[in-house]
């Protein structure tokens, strides 16, 4: 077969973004970008600033804080095992003893997880390898000595190995509160000036299944403010940082809802109620929500099922069950709102499904984004970076769904065209190519947008291709214009054309310009 065959035969694979994950194009990016500079800009005036935390953590991390139970951690976390380098292969016969070694060296540096079921499983390969060298030494040929007692302590050996974790379990983050709570830790921020105010941009991935609005690869920004004090001020100035920011990006449709869902003391005797009294309409709700009642009551307060929404209206509400401290706390946070003249609607089915969730919790929606239409969701969570080992902390954070929003400022507002190139910069000679660079350069420098043509162009191919891409001037640089130090500029919209010296084109182009973007 002759070469050209082989190429004919092997089209190569064209290759598509992976089902949920996209590509983001200009001129969509300048929105984007705008975005993410309103919000650095917003959120600078209100104190916080900026956290990059990484991409991936343990799994461990968003398991013990978003909940092993969770829809998020259970299916729809990406995880993956690290791959570990250093433990030798698995060991053949005779190797057991520098396995062994080894796996507990890496160990105790933490290369090899140091879990319960691995330390498990090295003491009990030890013990059986102490008991003497079972399984012949190096140069024989152990197999033919095998008999059957020294086959099951070999059989041993394969499966306590089997059973370990090799590597570290890793995830790529599903949300981004627990890898700021763990930094707040690590970095003892604790001794900071407090509150800690950080804000936080970029991906998160959770493999839902994709649709308008939900994708597999998201962008949330969010932020945390964590500390030693619950004031219902900080909630109050949270809630009110995230409608400013809307409200500079001109979001239509900005609907806040907010509920308390209690603490510790008073909610789980609220859901006690709540169960007691939806077991009495069991046989009335879906089976979601039936299975709900013994999983989490307050899930079933989610539901957007037509059929349950008549026996909803008539459950308990948690409002009428907050203790005396929620109550106020909840109270406080409502008047600190209207002080701020922040817009609220209260909302007693707001909830969270995590435990770690308690009192303040909001959700804002916009429109012309169907189904889902929440941007950003949020609340308090006092106990959270307790329960990742680190010291009492309160704290209280949202995220934003970055491609939510964009969604919907789009839908009320086209996206607005590139920014147009001011000049084409056509060069009509070989000798007058230098020039055309120089000029490029010290325009640019100036702030202009300038298309240099990447090769010699006659005069009117140069024209139409300016008019094509929509700048505003083209200007000419020949024969003629190296002679006379002139060059030649000409006016797109109007149709006019002058000649003009180096020294005050910048003038002529940004004030032009500027008339442009008056119109
Ligand atoms: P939803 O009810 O829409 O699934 P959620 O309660 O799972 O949202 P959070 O975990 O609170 O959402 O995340 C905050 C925000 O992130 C949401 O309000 C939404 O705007 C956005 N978001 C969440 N999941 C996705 C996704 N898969 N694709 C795009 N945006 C998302
Ligand atoms: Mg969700």
């Amino acid at each position: 077969m002759s070469e050209g065959a082989v190429k004919k035969e092997e089209k190569p694979r064209k290759f598509q973004a992976i089902r949920g994950t996209r590509d983001l194009l200009p001129p969509e990016t300048a929105l984007w970008n705008r975005v993410e500079q309103t919000a650095h800009e917003v959120f600078g005036t209100f104190g916080f600033g900026e956290i990059r935390i990484p991409i991936f953590e343990p799994t461990e991390l968003f398991a013990r804080s978003i909940g092993e139970e969770t829809d998020v951690v259970s299916k729809e976390m990406y995880t993956f095992v690290d791959r570990l380098e250093k433990l030798p292969d698995p060991p053949t016969l005779g190797d057991y003893g520098a396995f062994i070694e080894q796996a507990e060296k890496l160990m105790a540096t933490e290369e090899l997880p140091s879990v319960p079921g691995n330390r498990l499983a090295i003491e009990r390969m030890k013990r059986i390898w102490d008991r003497g060298n079972v399984f012949g030494t190096e140069g024989e040929s152990p197999i033919e000595k095998i008999d059957s007692a020294v086959l099951e302590e070999l059989y041993k050996m394969v499966v306590l190995k089997d059973s370990m974790e090799l590597g570290q379990s890793i995830s790529l983050r599903p949300e981004a509160t627990a890898s700021v709570c763990r930094a707040y830790i690590e970095h003892n921020m604790q001794q900071l000036p407090q509150p800690v105010k950080l804000y936080y941009m970029g991906p998160m991935f959770r493999r839902e299944r994709p649709q308008k609005g939900r994708y597999r690869q998201f962008y949330q920004i969010g932020a945390e403010v964590l500390g030693g004090s619950d004031a219902p001020a900080i909630d109050a100035e949270v809630i009110e940082m995230v409608m400013t920011f809307f409200d500079r990006l001109e979001l239509q449709g900005v609907q806040l809802d907010i509920n308390s869902i209690g603490c510790r003391e008073c909610r789980p005797k609220y859901v006690e109620l709540l169960r007691a009294e939806l077991l009495k309409v069991k046989d009335k709700l879906g089976p979601d929500s039936q299975r709900r009642i013994e999983t989490n009551p307050l899930r079933v307060l989610d539901s957007k099922l037509e059929s349950e929404q008549g026996i909803i209206a008539t459950l308990p509400r948690i409002a009428d069950h907050l203790c005396e401290d929620c109550a106020a706390h909840y109270a406080a946070v409502k008047r600190q709102l209207e002080m701020r003249g922040v817009i609220y609607r209260e909302n007693w089915r707001l909830v969270r499904g995590l435990d770690y969730y308690m009192r303040t919790t909001f959700e804002i929606t916009a429109q012309g984004l169907g189904s889902q239409n929440a941007v950003c969701g949020g609340g308090r969570y006092d106990g959270l970076v307790e329960l990742l080992g680190g010291p009492p902390t309160k704290g209280i954070g949202f995220a934003i769904g970055e491609d939510r929003l964009v969604l919907s400022l789009t839908h009320h507002k086209p996206v607005p065209q590139r920014r147009a190139i001011d000049v084409v910069l056509a060069w009509l000679s070989p000798a007058a190519y230098t020039k055309a660079v120089d000029i490029a350069r010290n325009l640019r420098r100036e702030g202009i947008y300038v298309e240099l043509p990447a090769k010699l162009m006659r005069a009117g191919d140069a024209v139409r291709y300016a008019d094509r891409i929509g700048a505003f001037f083209t200007l000419m640089i020949g024969e003629d214009e190296l002679k006379s130090g002139e060059l030649t500029l000409k006016h797109m919209l109007r149709q006019e054309q002058i000649k003009i010296t180096e020294t005050s084109l910048v003038d002529h182009i940004k004030k032009r310009r500027e008339l442009k973007e008056a119109q």
